[in-house]
């Protein structure tokens, strides 16, 4: 496989992955190639994807966007992490936050320090020990350092006004865009290549790099490549979403709640000017208007839209890279959207592709890198999401049942069995989720290790209980110190509205 050296890329299609790939390639090589943006306003986007997690906030350094201006434009709150309430049984939550838990030392993590407190019987609850747990459970935020300790956060925003802020952003710098519906994808006979795009009126659109965001759809990679797509349903069982949006009761909370339900889960994301909700199920275990009214019973606030059903398939293209073509966003695969990683991959997806860009032309071995590099990052997210499933306690509902006694990825069987005869939890190369998420999830779902390190023994009661209390203290001083997470936001975009 080879290509000629690359000066036009097509991006075809303009939702959140569209426009953060033509962002991204326009200011860093948009000197070097011409990037061309195809959209269709008749089909539109998914419209949904508002909770991002905290690397966002690197890509957009690296963009070098104004973070006032984005949040003023996206209507956007900060997030500090999700409050998973119901998971292991009704009425019970636990909170996976974005920070760091406790302090870890070079022998062994906070968790062995913490399980052998408890086990002494001077240790809180865990979440007494993260800073950013303890200002979203008490709908406190500050972004920025100022005094103490800064908070690791990310944004719930709005997927319509954050695909066109991105627009305003690439457009200027160069990016083309032609409004229109991609009828055909012709491929070179002799390549197999992608050589155009015609539209339905016609216009022929040419590339030497395609780049396919045109969601579910993935009108290139498989419509015209015939890529194949790796089905995870038999692990992440959830395929249907109904979406709407409704007013807001109260103060935006800084972090998105995750509630789980009988047959899946429902979301609440707050921005300044409205709350995103959204009822995640499994159709063999829901029906549509079961759902609708499952719905309707739970949401806070007047409805602002008709709930809109989203149909899906967790898993993943077989290559997100083919040919001359590199599907990014819901062309190249969806899991499920549990822990709002995919916008993430998107972002992780163009900086991958800016690192292995195929400026002399495309070539296996920099597609095959790319879709390793990929697959890797992908499996520990599926892997991460799985684990809330199929660690619950939720006996009697057919759906969590399933999910409890269904088999798992060898790679987490293996990491479920370490954490449980040991306590001991690690992140693997180019994984996503740090030590404290795989943590929090897993004591979180009531993964009980059997043992752990002995190093808070050798510690001893005394001392132990009271560094974990001085570490609460000081932790609960802190987050008493910072401005509620609303009011914070009124100041920092004061186009927000107070609820
Ligand atoms: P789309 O938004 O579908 O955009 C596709 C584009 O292609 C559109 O511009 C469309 O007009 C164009 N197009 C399609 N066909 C043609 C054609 N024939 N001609 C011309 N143009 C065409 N992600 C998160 O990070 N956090 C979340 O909280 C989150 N929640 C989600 C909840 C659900 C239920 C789902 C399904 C997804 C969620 N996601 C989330 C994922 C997120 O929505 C997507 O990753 C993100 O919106 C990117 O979508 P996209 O741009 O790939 O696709």
């Amino acid at each position: 496989m080879s290509g000629r050296p690359v000066r036009k890329v097509v991006i075809a299609g303009g939702g959140t992955a569209g426009w953060t790939v033509a962002a991204a390639l326009v200011k860093n090589i948009g000197s070097l190639v011409e990037i061309v943006l195809v959209e269709s306003d008749a089909i539109g986007t998914v419209g949904v994807g508002e909770s991002t997690i905290p690397t966002a906030r690197r890509f957009h350094e690296l963009l070098g966007i104004d973070e006032r201006e984005f949040v003023r434009a996206t209507q956007a709150s900060f997030k500090l992490g999700i409050s998973f309430e119901n998971w292991t049984r009704d009425r019970e939550r636990y909170f996976h936050s974005f920070g760091t838990v406790g302090r870890s030392t070079w022998m062994a993590d906070f968790q062995h320090m913490w399980l052998e407190a408890r086990a002494m019987g001077v240790a809180g609850p865990l979440e007494d020990y993260s800073l950013e747990t303890q200002a979203a459970l008490t709908g406190k935020f500050r972004a920025g350092s100022g005094e103490g300790s800064s908070l690791n956060y990310a944004y719930h925003l709005d997927a319509t006004a954050y695909g066109q802020y991105l627009r305003g952003f690439a457009e200027p710098l160069g990016v083309t865009r032609i409004e229109g519906k991609i009828g055909d994808v012709r491929l070179n006979p002799e390549s197999g290549f992608i050589a155009s795009l015609v539209l339905d009126n016609g216009e022929i659109i040419e590339g030497d790099l395609f780049i396919d965001c045109t969601g579910f759809r993935a009108l290139l990679i498989e419509g015209a490549l015939e890529t194949g797509y790796e089905d995870w349903t038999h692990w992440l069982s959830t395929d249907r979403a109904l979406a709407v949006q409704t007013k807001a009761v109260g103060p935006a909370r800084p972090y998105t709640r995750a509630i789980a339900h009988r047959a899946g889960w429902q979301w609440q994301i707050p921005l300044q000017h409205r709350v995103g909700n959204g009822l995640v199920y499994s159709s063999a275990h829901l029906s549509d208007d079961d759902a609708i009214r499952l719905l309707e019973s739970r949401v806070e606030g007047e409805m602002l839209t008709d709930p809109r059903l989203i149909r899906y398939v967790s898993g993943t293209r077989r290559a997100s890279w083919n040919r001359n073509c590199v599907a990014i966003g819901l062309s190249s695969g969806f899991v499920e959207p549990l822990e709002s990683t995919s916008i993430h991959l998107i972002m992780i997806a163009v900086t991958r592709l800016l690192q292995l860009f195929p400026f002399s032309g495309v070539n296996e071995a920099l597609a095959a890198r790319y879709n390793d590099l990929s697959r890797t990052e992908l499996e520990g997210i599926r892997d991460f999401i799985i684990l809330h499933y199929h660690l619950n306690e939720r006996a009697g509902e057919p759906f969590w049942d399933r999910c409890r006694i269904m088999e798992i990825p060898d790679s987490l069987a293996s990491r479920i069995a370490l954490f449980r005869e040991s306590a001991t939890a690690f992140q693997a190369n180019d994984e996503l989720f740090r030590i404290d998420s795989w943590v929090q999830v897993m004591l979180g779902q009531g993964l009980q290790p059997d043992s752990h390190h002995a190093l808070g023994r050798m510690i001893g009661a005394e001392r132990l209980g009271g560094s974990l209390a001085s570490l609460a203290a000081n932790i609960r001083q802190q987050a008493g110190s910072l401005p509620q997470h609303q009011a914070f936001l009124d100041a920092f975009s004061p186009q927000a509205q107070p609820s």
